[in-house]
């Protein structure tokens, strides 16, 4: 089933305790959409500045991810620069250019607009609306959000939330976004704003995933290396809504197969700074991780 997003495609400079990177590819949607591109098709909606280079545009054609709502506009490509301490489980961004995403008005091509599955990644909750708008009947939206747009464009993302069916933050956005320190109080505050399902991720910890009814929780893959967390959430999502289009089943089953696939996926990212790792990365070691989580967490019945 088709599945489009919208989000930044970026240059990020990143520094962890383990080194340093400077003006590499990265962006909410380019994450979000190289890890989909494992399991099914994906249209990106972004904006660039003339300053993209070919071989990133490439790698993400080379990706099957449709290219065609990609705009190239005169001015600089967005920038966002960050660093992490030894816990890597919470970011501190240093820096954030929009540049090209100022004055951005995504007109979306019109094979776009019967998208099935729309992932909103983080950008402009007023942007994440505007494309939504334009998509005719999708069957499932998923959204994502940052503190940086929770405390500056609060009223636009309580009017886009309403439209979601899934909200995918972290813990401490949970917090910021409900006002309320305890997790699952949090949560369903949250849960009153619009989504139905809330996924909330949790570093190292993996991820809580919270509806009117349900509360369900998926472990990380455990990791002795982890060298730059950049991209995890972005590539989560990636997992958890391109498995969900590829199997076209919304069953509480296959969301939460869908919930570890893409802990996995992030799993991968991690690894290596950018998307270095995404790049050598096949779908036969997608499916051993996602074998290895199924029996770390297995207990019950082995009596
Ligand atoms: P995460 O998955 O949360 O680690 O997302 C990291 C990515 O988000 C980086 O590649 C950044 O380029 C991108 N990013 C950071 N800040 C923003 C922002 N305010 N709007 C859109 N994208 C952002």
């Amino acid at each position: 089933m088709s599945l489009l997003v919208v989000g930044s495609v970026a240059f990020d400079s990143v520094a962890t305790p383990f080194g340093q990177v400077d003006e590499v590819l990265g962006g909410s949607g380019t994450y979000f959409s190289t890890s989909a591109s494992f399991f099914t098709d994906v249209r990106l909606v972004a904006v660039v500045g003339e300053d993209f280079p070919p071989q990133h545009r490439s790698f993400l054609a080379s990706r099957k991810i449709d290219l065609a709502g990609l705009q190239t506009a005169p001015g600089a490509t967005f920038r966002w620069k960050g660093k992490y301490g030894f816990d890597l489980n919470e970011a501190q961004t240093l820096e954030t250019h929009l540049n090209v995403f100022q004055t951005f008005k995504p007109e979306l091509p019109e094979a776009y607009r019967e998208s099935d599955f729309v992932f909103l990644a983080n950008i402009d909750p007023e942007l994440q609306l505007d494309v939504l708008k334009q998509v005719r009947r999708p069957q499932l939206v998923a959204c994502d959000t940052m503190n940086y747009w929770i405390e500056g464009k609060r009223q636009a993302l309580l009017k886009t939330l309403p439209y979601v069916d899934i909200l995918i933050i972290n813990e401490a956005e949970t917090r910021q976004l409900a006002g309320e320190p305890n997790l699952l109080k949090a949560a369903r505050a949250v849960l009153t704003m619009g989504p139905k399902t809330l996924i909330v991720k949790r570093g190292e910890y993996g991820v809580l995933l919270v509806s009117e009814h349900t509360i369900f929780a998926a472990p990380a893959f455990p990791l002795e290396s982890v060298f730059d967390p950049t991209g995890a959430g972005d590539t989560f999502a990636g997992g958890f809504m391109g498995y969900l289009a590829a199997t076209r089943n919304l069953s509480e089953a296959s969301v939460r197969k869908a919930t570890v696939f893409g802990s996995v996926m992030a799993s991968f990212v991690v690894e290596d700074f950018s998307l270095e790792r995404m790049r050598s990365l096949v779908y036969e070691e997608i499916a051993e991780r996602y074998r290895k989580v199924k029996l770390l967490t297995e207990f019950a019945g082995l009596d």
